[in-house]
């Protein structure tokens, strides 16, 4: 039985339907379970923390508290890259050719599908972990949405799994922050948390991919890289919640809010109350500029 019912042996859980699936060698069986929820509120309503998601750790706080990766990742990330190489070493299909894949080809396959999921799984394990925690204690939990300078930094491989990464942590926290009553808060994609001094709100011009830290030469602030990036997040937050008061924001309610030609949409501001996610806007920039550009 699902565990999520067998937890609510009471009554209050009902399955609607089962789905049986077969991925990565595993058997996966899903529920779709209608549940009722007590009305709940984060432990610490008015806490706000930033999320800064990594590649080499799972996450970096504002809180200062560095989220390792899930043990055994790094080996089941090894594993993956060998078994693709041995993969590459064998005759495989040939589309042009109609080349048909050797049963050794087919087994290294198997394998490395394998692999692949055990990584996705237990990374997906640590976000899960990772989010319910942000949601049952924090009030406000806000995140990037996308890592663009991860995504320069890193190679193919970890830059699949870092974006894996970022839409998941998105996705979950959107749901479990709605659960506890607290809300989701996502950076506008442009939003330089990376270059932005958290002490004095200077902006650099450049930050080069390899400094691990950041120094400001403005008020001379010397703090680690991504703990400077997840405290950028978490002041978004404030700036939120100031915007959404005004009657400029509230003329971009609703509306889908184009900033240099992508997509952010910006929700209701003045009802920014739990529950909620809404999309925050860099800083320096007004509303009043963004819905200038998107007119
Ligand atoms: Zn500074």
């Amino acid at each position: 039985m699902s565990p999520i019912v067998a937890r609510r042996a009471n009554g209050t859980a009902r399955i609607m339907s089962a789905t049986v699936r077969c991925n990565g060698g595993r058997w996966h069986v899903s529920f779709t379970v209608e549940v009722e929820r007590a009305e709940r509120t984060p432990d610490r309503p008015q806490s706000v923390v930033g999320v800064d998601v990594g590649i080499k750790y799972l996450a970096m706080l504002s809180t200062g508290e560095l989220v390792p990766n899930p043990r055994h990742l790094v080996a089941a990330q090894q594993r993956m890259r060998a078994l693709g190489r041995t993969l590459s070493r064998k005759t495989g299909p040939d589309r042009r050719t109609g080349l048909r894949p050797s049963k050794r080809w087919e087994r290294a396959a198997a394998r490395l599908g394998r692999a692949h999921a055990r990584v996705a799984h237990l990374r997906r394990d640590g976000l899960h972990k990772l989010t319910t925690r942000l949601a049952r204690k924090h009030g406000t939990v806000v995140v990037e949405d996308l890592n663009v300078t991860g995504m320069l930094r890193n190679r193919r491989l970890a830059r699949h799994i870092a974006d894996a990464g970022f839409s998941e942590i998105r996705r979950q926290l959107a749901y479990k922050t709605s659960w506890n009553g607290g809300r989701l808060l996502v950076a506008d994609r442009w939003y330089p948390s990376s270059k932005t001094c958290s002490g004095c709100g200077a902006v650099k011009a450049k930050l080069a991919l390899h400094e691990r830290e950041f120094t400001c030469e403005v008020c001379g602030l010397v703090i680690d890289r991504d703990r400077n990036a997840s405290l950028n997040l978490a002041a978004l937050a404030a700036e939120f919640d100031t915007a959404g008061s005004g009657p400029v924001a509230a003329r971009g309610a609703d509306r889908k809010t184009r900033v240099r030609g992508q997509v952010a949409v910006k929700r209701e501001p003045g009802t920014a109350t739990a529950g909620q996610t809404g999309t925050v806007l860099p800083q320096g920039r007004t509303i009043d500029r963004v819905l200038t550009k998107a007119h």
